[in-house]
């Protein structure tokens, strides 16, 4: 017997309706490539994202085809991004940081035929568009009158006069709820790049999972400036959960350094903020450096990659500000964990919380998590043994776009490709990446773990761990290290300060200092990277 309940699709155009109708006024700031600030709010910008459906549907786009976002995080992308999902059209968020021959391999493969994008992305779109025939326009979002490109005839629109001739009134929904709504595709570290086909379903569901205070806690009272990029896995759910809630939003447009989001979050009173480690990092250094702290700023969502211990200790004891890791991938759409004291660990002392904090933290609900050998056998949840994570639930991807298997276990599991533990409680502990795991005398060293711990060092601002091949052990961990500004440490420091904290066979068989750390398209420490400029060295 079905339920007597009215019938709706769960579709995400209801999300923006909601916020325009119930928090209409609510702002929405926005920081332009140039450094203006505009303001907005839910109500205007969903009048707006009318304008874009009826300017897609002039176009001839129609539901399932691939529309293309080229950009930072501004309101025109906010609008364009609603306005192409309301009528079942596909977004399709494109990484500029990524190469330009990989960019063209991703508007093929999803045969993008309108890309909307920033101004800073047009000498991309000039090299590529000629080898991208599926591409019938392109809108530049921040520019009234931009020029034609001169590497091919593809017709180039500025935004505004793109949506102006059109009405606010269409209507959105009226699908499926199983019904595409976005593709982002993964890195590609290794191997081509591979896209995750959300639908309107599992984004909704993925909102409603984040919202509560058991992830990311958001309500209407919350500024959030959104230091994830739109481009990476629906800045991680925020672009939907924040109209959920009516929550106030700060777009940073591209300048993502400590000074620049330290100056917004200061004038537009953020409360909230997420990113991976290396914004935190930046910002933190920044308030050190100027002696500056938050007014604010309450709490913020560290993932992406582990969260080092000292980004926790140094938000929490000299600006009050409480962190949250979470973890997730973009086939997870993204969060799946959460690291959230449940009530045993809430009754600890903050000083005791901090091992949990480092954890990547508990399933939300409807994700299942599983640890698995090599040979797929089951491994035990005692907090010690690590494996192969799998992950199973609504909110994950069951196969790729244009891939004919999907990708999962006999009982529905994902391989995440990441190593973790599981503990009694739940919580979750990434150890390595499959691919990063140093691999040293048959037994595996946690570069991650090392990393955390180099990174207490007062001299170290970044630290990263790779293995380097070993004649004897296969491979040995190398300690990269760039320093704070100002600082100084030798090698032989680096390592005293590791002694005692890790096993002796983890410790580094070297140091180097370097003058940076590479980082991959989201923002991330690039070890491939690190890799191909070490390959080099080889320890004897
Ligand atoms: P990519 O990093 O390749 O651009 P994703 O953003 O999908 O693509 O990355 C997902 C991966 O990031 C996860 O599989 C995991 O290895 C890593 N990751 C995400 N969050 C965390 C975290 N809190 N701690 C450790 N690793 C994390």
């Amino acid at each position: 017997m079905h339920g007597l309940m009215q019938e709706a699709e769960l579709t995400l155009d209801r999300l923006l309706t909601h916020a325009a109708r119930w928090h209409g006024q609510t702002p929405i700031t926005s920081r332009s490539a140039r450094g203006q600030i505009s303001r907005t709010d839910y109500a205007t910008l969903a009048r707006r994202a009318q304008r874009v459906s009826n300017a897609l549907r002039a176009a001839g786009i129609a539901k399932d085809d691939r529309v293309g976002t080229l950009g930072w995080n501004g309101h025109q992308h906010f609008e364009a991004w609603y306005g192409i999902i309301g009528i079942g059209a596909i977004c399709h968020t494109l990484n500029p940081r990524l190469l330009n021959d990989q960019i063209a391999y991703l508007v093929n493969h999803a045969q993008d035929r309108i890309i909307l994008a920033d101004g800073a992305c047009r000498s991309i779109l000039e090299d590529i568009l000629p080898s991208c025939p599926s591409v019938e326009a392109v809108i530049i979002l921040d520019e009234e009158a931009p020029a034609p490109f001169s590497s091919c005839p593809v017709p180039v629109t500025g935004y505004e006069a793109w949506i102006n001739p059109h009405t606010e009134t269409v209507e959105w929904g009226k699908f499926e709820e199983r019904q595409a709504a976005g593709l982002c595709y993964t890195s590609g570290t290794t191997g081509n790049p591979k896209g995750v086909l959300y639908s309107h379903r599992s984004n909704y569901l993925h909102a409603l999972m984040v919202l509560g205070p058991d992830a990311l806690n958001l309500s209407a009272r919350d500024t959030v400036l959104l230091a994830v990029p739109m481009y990476h896995a629906n800045a991680w759910g925020v672009v939907y959960a924040a109209p959920m809630v009516g929550a106030s939003l700060v777009l940073p447009g591209q300048r993502l350094d400590g000074a620049s989001l330290y100056e917004l979050m200061e004038s537009e009173g953020v409360t909230y903020s997420a990113g991976v480690p290396t914004i935190w990092q930046m910002l933190l250094a920044h308030l050190r450096e100027t002696g500056a702290s938050f007014s604010t700023l309450q709490r913020v969502t560290v993932g992406g990659s582990a969260c080092p211990e000292s980004i926790i200790r140094e938000f929490r004891d000299r600006h009050g500000v409480d962190v949250i890791q979470g973890w997730g991938m973009t086939e997870t759409s993204p969060l799946a964990t959460v690291s959230i004291p449940n009530r045993r660990i809430n009754t600890l002392t903050d000083e005791e919380k901090i091992g949990w904090k480092l954890k990547q933290g508990r399933p939300l609900a409807g994700i299942d998590l599983k640890l698995v050998d090599d040979a797929g056998a089951p491994l035990p949840h005692d907090g010690r043994t690590p494996g192969r994570l799998l992950t199973r639930g609504p909110t994950i991807a069951s196969q790729y776009y244009g891939e004919p298997h999907n990708a999962l276990d006999s009982e529905g599991f994902f391989d995440t490709g990441d190593i973790a533990t599981l503990d009694g409680d739940g919580y979750m502990q990434i150890t390595d990446r499959a691919k990063d795991v140093i691999k040293s005398g048959g037994e595996w060293i946690s570069s991650v773990d090392v990393e955390n711990i180099a990174m207490g060092h007062p001299a170290a601002d970044l630290c990263a761990v790779i293995g380097i091949p070993h004649p004897k052990w296969d491979e040995r961990p190398l300690l990269l290290v760039k320093l704070r500004k100002g600082a100084a440490a030798t090698a032989a420091e680096m390592l005293a300060f590791l002694e005692g904290k890790i096993a002796t066979w983890w410790m580094p068989d070297r140091v180097e200092f370097i003058d940076e750390m590479p980082t991959g398209p989201t923002g991330k420490i690039d070890k491939k990277k690190l890799r191909d400029q070490f390959g080099g060295v080889t320890f004897v």
